[in-house]
């Protein structure tokens, strides 16, 4: 007998006749003698229509009184499922989050979870019941309704499955699991059956949507295996997980992640002195604009160049602080470009095997594709290109690196 945590997103829960799906899976589960927590989203669409209504009304709406909206999407349907449930014989009960005191800070939109009260929910499973927790929500210490940011139910799941230890988080989707790269991009892409909570933290945030970064680094930090599979599909899915569980004999590259979220800004000719990057990229800091990459050349009669990236959303907002920084500093012109794409591979095996960086600069170079920038950690290497090529450089990386084949993913080149 396993506990499990089930948690179905929007898509998973989009209608009554998913709802009824989601109950006959959780009927299937509980037969096989399992205890089951289900965490669920709002039915899909329904978070964003919220937001709306909300912004017809105020234009940049109160923040307290937005989680006070977008908590309900959620209600909605840990009811209907209950309903469900009950239907098939089974004893459910809803919670809302601040009904399983799931204590958060009181950054509304964006909370943190920090204490999940375990007592009520125990002495239910104990009673025999399923329980269905409304995802994506908790409660402040004064009793606010917050929310944990979009896509914030995974998180909730794997918190849920650490609080209780449980066997497993599920993360039921429309997708059956991770796959070497988005199957809209390359046809032969894979699904992984087991991928490092280091390697999928990489692949969600360089770009890949499957799950929320939060809960990714949540499962890492308290070993919470994770399982993403499909609502709609039977099968595996994939299974995230430690290194050691892992196969030893890891492909250099697990995946390729890619994104056209950022844009580039370079300040040429500005004075190669102690200080000045801090001069560049504090007034940045100071707008609240994130920065990826950073790369500065090699000096010349004394005056270098300075190129980082940014989100999209900050391009204008960046160019405005450039443009005052260039002229404090004396430097010669701002270059920018938001016609960019960042194309990273992924592996924990990369730490194994020499040379595969090389090895993606050669396959790219073999469809004439020029690299912009470059940046690397122990596992990964991404690299800045036109973003008319990224698509192309996609299809190039994964066949180089044979990711199509099961057990390859190490580039003979
Ligand atoms: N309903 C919320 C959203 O759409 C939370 C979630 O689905 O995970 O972002
Ligand atoms: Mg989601």
């Amino acid at each position: 007998m396993a506990l499990l945590v089930q948690k179905y997103g929007g898509t998973s829960v989009g209608s009554v006749e998913r709802i009824e799906a989601v109950a006959d899976r959780v009927l299937k589960h509980k037969q096989q003698g399992d205890d089951i927590i289900v965490v669920v989203s709002a039915m899909s669409g329904e978070t964003n229509r919220l937001i709306g209504l909300a912004k017809s009304i105020q234009a940049a709406p109160d923040a307290r009184e937005m989680d006070v909206l977008l908590s309900t999407g959620e209600q909605v349907t840990i009811a209907l499922l209950s309903m469900a449930l009950m239907q098939r014989g089974l004893q459910a009960k809803s919670y809302t989050g601040s009904q399983v005191r799931i204590t958060t800070d009181s950054a509304h939109g964006k909370a943190r979870i920090q204490d999940i009260d375990t007592e009520s929910m125990r002495a239910d499973l104990d009673d025999g019941k399923v329980l269905v927790v409304a995802g994506f929500q908790g409660a402040d210490e004064l009793g606010n309704i917050t929310t944990l940011g979009r896509g914030g139910s995974d998180t909730t799941g794997v918190a849920l499955a650490a609080a209780l230890k449980a066997d497993e988080c599920q993360i039921y989707t429309d997708v059956d699991g991770v796959y070497t790269t988005d199957p809209r991009v390359v046809d032969s892409a894979r699904r992984l059956e087991k991928i490092t909570f280091e390697e999928m933290l990489e692949m969600a945030s360089l770009g890949s949507k499957v799950l929320q970064i939060r809960s990714v680094e949540f499962a890492g930090k308290y070993q919470v295996p994770l399982r993403v599979l499909s609502s709609f599909v039977e099968g595996e899915g994939t299974l995230i997980t430690t290194d050691g569980e892992v196969s030893m004999e890891q492909p250099a590259v697990s995946g390729i992640a890619f994104n056209r979220d950022e844009a580039k800004l370079t300040l040429k000719g500005v004075p190669d002195v102690p200080g000045v990057a801090s001069k560049i990229l504090g007034p940045v800091s100071d707008a609240n604009i994130e920065v990826d990459m950073i790369v500065q050349n090699v000096s010349m009669d004394g005056t270098t160049d300075f190129t980082f990236t940014v989100h999209r959303n900050d391009y204008d907002k960046a160019l405005k602080v450039l443009d005052l920084v260039a002229k404090a500093l004396k430097a010669k012109e701002v270059l920018s470009d938001d016609k960019i794409a960042k194309v990273s591979i992924v592996g924990v095996g990369m730490r194994s095997h020499a040379g595969v960086a090389t090895s993606m600069f050669k396959a790219l170079a073999e469809e004439s594709i020029n690299i912009q920038l470059i940046s690397t950690s122990e596992i990964k290497v991404s690299v800045i290109i036109d973003e008319k090529y990224m698509e192309l450089a996609v299809r190039a990386l994964h066949s180089a690196f044979k990711l199509n084949e099961p057990n390859a993913g190490v580039c003979e080149a």
